[in-house]
C-alpha cells in the first residue's frame, strides 16, 4: 500500500499551506545553490547514445556502462550489428543483464533506422524542432519519451528532459506534479514550465538531489534545503508517530 501523500490531493493540498509553493525554475536555482552550477557535454553520438540509452536502466548502473562498452567491442560498426545474429549480440551485453530481450530490441531499432536513413547518422536531429525530432525517434521500437530526452539532451545538447526514477519521485514530493501525473506525462509537463536552458541543470540537479539527499526510503529532510518549501517535508512533521512512513 503506498504512503498518504501518494494519495490524490495530499500533497496538492499542502501545497496551499506554503506561502511561496516551488516552481521548476526555483529547484533549479536552490539546488544549484547546493551543488554547483552545470555544463552540459556530449556524452555520446546520438546513435551510440540511443544505444546506450537502451542498455541502462539508469545513467549510474556500472553493468549497463560494461555491457555498452563490450557490445562496441565486439562490433565493427552499426552495419555489422543489425546483420548479426540476436545471439551474438545478446552474448556480448550478457554484463548488463535482460540481454536476450535487450538485442532483439537493438537489431530492430537499428533496422528502423536503416530502413529510413540508409545509415547511421541521426545528427540531423540537431536541426529538427523538438518536437519534430522527439516525434522521428518515439516513433522507432521501444523508444518512450525518457530515452528519447535522453539522447537529444545528453547527446545533442537539446532542451528535451528525461525524468528517470530520481526526477519523477523528487518532483512529486516537491509537489512539481500531481501524484496523478505518470513519469511518461511527467516529461512534457514538467518542460514546459523551464526555459530551455535550465531544463539540463534541472535534470542533473533533481538527479543527485535525489541520490544524496531525498533518497526514495528514507528522504534526509533535516538536510535539505527545500524543506521549508516542501509540502512532504511539512506533512512529515505534521504526522505522527512515523513521520518517514509519511514521505514516499
Ligand atoms: S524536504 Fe524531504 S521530501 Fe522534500 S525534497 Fe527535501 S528531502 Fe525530499
Amino acid at each position: 500500500m503506498g504512503c498518504q501523500l501518494s494519495a490524490v490531493g495530499g500533497i496538492q493540498d499542502l501545497k496551499s499551506e506554503i506561502d511561496q509553493p516551488l516552481t521548476p525554475v526555483d529547484v533549479v536555482y536552490e539546488l544549484t545553490r547546493a551543488y554547483g552550477p552545470r555544463s552540459w557535454f556530449p556524452r555520446y553520438d546520438s546513435m551510440s547514445d540511443l544505444i546506450f540509452t537502451g542498455l541502462s536502466q539508469n545513467p549510474a548502473d556500472v553493468n549497463s556502462a560494461r555491457a555498452y562498452e563490450s557490445l562496441m567491442a565486439h562490433f565493427e560498426d552499426w552495419e555489422s550489428m543489425r546483420q548479426a545474429e540476436p545471439e551474438r549480440i545478446a552474448q556480448s551485453i550478457q554484463a548488463g543483464g535482460l540481454a536476450r530481450v535487450k538485442a532483439p530490441r537493438i537489431k530492430s531499432i537499428l533496422g528502423a533506422i536503416y530502413g529510413e536513413l540508409g545509415g547511421y547518422d541521426l545528427s540531423f536531429l540537431a536541426e529538427l524542432p523538438l518536437d519534430e525530432a522527439k516525434r522521428w525517434l518515439l516513433r522507432l521500437p521501444g523508444v518512450g519519451p525518457k530515452t528519447a530526452a535522453c539522447v537529444l539532451c545528453f547527446a545533442l545538447g537539446r532542451p528535451a528532459l528525461p525524468v528517470d526514477t530520481h526526477v519523477y519521485r523528487v518532483a512529486r514530493r516537491l509537489g512539481l506534479i500531481t501524484p496523478r501525473t505518470t513519469p511518461e506525462e511527467a516529461h512534457a509537463d514538467l518542460e514546459q514550465r523551464l526555459p530551455p536552458e535550465l531544463v539540463y541543470s534541472f535534470h542533473m540537479n533533481l538527479i543527485d538531489h535525489g541520490r544524496q539527499v531525498c533518497h526514495a526510503r528514507r528522504p534526509r529532510c533535516e538536510a535539505c534545503v527545500l524543506s521549508t518549501r516542501c509540502p512532504s517535508s511539512l506533512a512529515a512533521a505534521q504526522a505522527s508517530p512515523a513521520p518517514d512512513a509519511q514521505v514516499c
